[in-house]
């Protein structure tokens, strides 16, 4: 379905303030499916949530967006899919944007696989497998964001990354299994919604490597960013390079390259798209200039004078 006719298919400015999201099915009092909550005769429900960026977003950047919301396996086809936008900077000239509902936030274990919907929070995994004596997902615990989020990106810690244990994952048109998928260092080509990731269970929740994840994050700053801004190069680290190219620290506006970590774009308190985007640049220039190296986004930049096919941008 194109996103403009599900945009005609209701008039979801007339909805109460805030956009407030109304499921399309809500189990009622008796069990049966019905909307909710319940409202005047003709009230239309809104398949969309008005989301403000700059507040939901990590990095606390962007417009205020009506997000069309996944209820079932069906979606609009030219829309940009997002998780809960630890990785994005999303600019004024954003495509229409789509986004899994709380259909798709849950846990379960199934023949011996533990099955999680793609909109599930990492710290829900996390507390569920503390709770369940459950192995492997120890890392998630300081990796903001959804499993489908994790899943596109091959999100980790150093080398404990969510593919390690992944069995399969539910696309529109039915499974495919790990060795289905491309991936790679923080890269996959998956290019579909991920509805649902199938991981094997082993035992033992490991509490030592919470506190190991902990250290690790302790270089990371804690101001408002979307994490690693570039991939790092081979071989080299984007940080390092940042640095050597005099950049850490270096402020545009109100974004700057923190000076506890120069590879994370941070924002000082009201910085704006524009002023991150010449950030972007200027490390991008320096470091070809004086090392002949591209770096590439690890954050995905969503605006239409800036994305291309390698940004995911259409599912
Ligand atoms: C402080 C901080 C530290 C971070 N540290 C790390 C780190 O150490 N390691 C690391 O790997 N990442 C790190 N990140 C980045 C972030 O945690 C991951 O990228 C995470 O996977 C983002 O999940 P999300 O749900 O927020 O996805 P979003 O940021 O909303 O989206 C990211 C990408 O995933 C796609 N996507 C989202 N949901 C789905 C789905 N269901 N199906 C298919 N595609 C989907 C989107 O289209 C987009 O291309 C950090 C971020 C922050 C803010």
């Amino acid at each position: 379905m194109p996103f403009s006719k599900a945009l005609k298919k209701v008039n979801h400015r007339n909805f109460p303030a805030g956009g407030q999201q109304l499921s399309l099915f809500e189990h009622c009092e008796k069990g049966k499916l019905c909307p909710s909550p319940p409202r005047e005769k003709g009230a239309i429900i809104s398949p969309f949530k008005t989301i403000n960026f700059a507040k939901f977003s990590s990095i606390h950047i962007g417009p205020i967006a009506d997000v069309y919301m996944i209820d079932s396996h069906e979606y609009p086809d030219n829309a940009y899919l997002i998780g809960s936008a630890n990785n994005l900077l999303i600019g004024p000239e954003h495509p229409p944007l789509m986004k899994l509902s709380k259909a798709f936030d849950y846990i379960k274990i199934i023949d011996n696989k533990l099955h999680i919907g793609a909109a599930t929070p990492g710290g829900k995994v996390v507390s569920f497998c503390k709770k369940n004596n459950i192995a492997n997902f120890e890392f998630v615990a300081h990796l903001p964001g959804t499993i489908g989020g994790m899943l596109q990106m091959n999100a980790g810690l150093k080398e404990y990354e969510i593919f390690n244990h992944l069995h399969k994952v539910h696309f529109k048109d039915g499974y495919r299994l790990l060795g289905e998928i491309e991936y790679g260092y923080r890269s996959t080509n998956i290019d579909k919604v991920a509805f649902e990731g199938i991981f094997e269970l082993e035992q033992g929740f490991d509490h030592s490597k919470i506190e190991m994840f902990k250290q690790m994050r302790a270089n990371q700053p804690h101001d408002p960013s979307a994490g690693s801004f570039f991939k790092n190069p081979e071989g080299d680290h984007a940080g390092r390079l940042i640095e050597a190219v005099g950049l850490k620290g270096h402020r545009v506006g109100n974004m700057a390259y923190s000076q506890k970590h120069a590879n994370f774009m941070v924002n000082l308190g009201k910085g704006s798209f524009d002023d991150a985007i010449a950030l972007m640049q200027l490390a991008k220039e320096r470091v070809h200039e004086t090392y002949g190296i591209t770096l590439e986004n690890e954050v995905a930049i969503i605006d239409k004078r800036f994305m291309n096919k390698t940004d995911n941008s259409g599912f």
